[in-house]
């Protein structure tokens, strides 16, 4: 089985087993413009990585349309030269994580729910993400870091759901993240296990056997909360491993950041909507960028962000408009950001 090739239609044909899928990852600017017959002179030449790696699947570059230098893909991967110029007003902590970190690997910002940091790395360096220039080196993802969180959690009996986070928890493997789980799963007070992960839309081959038989043999109710932000995401493999999560009882939910020269438009999340409840995922959190140095770039003004939320409202049923939030940090919750 783990031999087998899924044959594509790009030239670059992928193995089945993620773990290889990932170390065949690209991590140079040059082999992304070869991949996609795009030139220096039309993308910048990418030094941008020195601020954050580049890193991205090439089943997730087989979404992208070659010769594009405004890929919406693309764009959420190339190191941009307008990275440098960063704001001052974005920042490296821009929720104030390291202040909700009582202890290494574990958050706890909401009353009910923590948040645990399972990894340092990601599948695909995404350029806005809030955590780019997060302090991994502060947390441990160690047993005995594992041992102190379920210390903190029995300590805490009004946390009733643990977030599997990171980077992203999926990298993994599944025998480990058996053990994580099966440690969690001795504290009574739990209910919910949400994995927060990018890791099935950029190589949908993790979502193996191994992972859905933890799913069905667990008494916690898993919530897969997905991050897709574009519609062109989703393709056949995709609509397959979201297909095998939801005949495993997995609820699956999605995030998205809204981003400039991405999907800041109301026909595109009119279309992300769509073609996500086609494939059993709700549409749950629409987010305005989180002011982190170096994407200030995709961040457009609040109000632009409500118009574009108020055009998509009148397009959509009600259960297909994803809630507009954003994080402030030190708040008890998110904040509805349509008003
Ligand atoms: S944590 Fe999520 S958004 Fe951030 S780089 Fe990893 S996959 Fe991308």
């Amino acid at each position: 089985m783990k031999s087998a090739i899924i044959p594509c239609s790009t030239g670059v044909c992928h193995s089945l087993d993620w773990k290889k899928q990932l170390s065949q990852a690209i991590s140079t600017p040059q082999q992304l413009l070869e991949r996609l017959n795009l030139t220096a002179e039309q993308m910048g030449d990418g030094q941008a990585q020195q601020l954050f790696r580049l890193k991205v699947p090439h089943a997730y570059v087989d979404r992208m349309q070659k010769g594009n230098p405004n890929d919406p893909l693309l764009r959420q991967v190339w190191p941009s030269e307008q990275e440098f110029n960063s704001p001052s007003q974005y920042l490296i902590d821009p929720l104030g994580e390291q202040a909700s970190n009582p202890i290494p690997g574990l958050l706890h910002k909401y009353q009910s729910r923590a948040l645990t940091i399972s990894t340092a790395s990601c599948a695909i360096n995404c350029r806005y993400c809030f955590r780019r220039a997060f302090n991994y080196a502060d947390q441990a993802f160690s047993r005995q870091a594992w041992q102190q969180w379920i210390t903190y959690l029995k300590a805490h009996p009004e946390i009733n759901e643990v977030i599997l986070s990171g980077g992203d928890p999926l990298m993994l493997a599944d025998a480990k993240l058996a053990e994580l789980i099966s440690a969690l799963e001795q504290l009574p007070q739990l209910k919910r296990l949400r994995i927060h992960s990018r890791l099935p839309l950029v190589i949908p081959e993790r979502i193996t056997d191994s992972l859905l038989d933890l799913a069905a043999n667990s008494r916690l109710k898993w919530i897969l909360v997905w991050h897709i932000n574009h519609p062109q995401e989703i393709d056949d493999r995709v609509a397959a491993a979201a297909k095998r999560c939801q005949q495993a009882n997995i609820l699956q939910l999605n995030q998205a950041v809204l981003l400039r020269g991405v999907n800041a438009d109301s026909g595109v999340l009119k279309q992300l909507s769509e073609q996500l409840f086609d494939i059993d995922i709700l549409p749950y959190y629409l987010h305005l960028l989180d002011k982190v140095t170096g994407a200030a770039h995709f961040d457009l003004p609040k109000p632009e962000a409500q118009a574009i939320y108020a055009q998509l409202m009148a397009q959509l049923p009600g259960f297909l408009v994803p809630k507009l939030v954003q994080e402030v940090a030190g708040e008890p919750s998110k904040s509805f950001a349509f008003w």
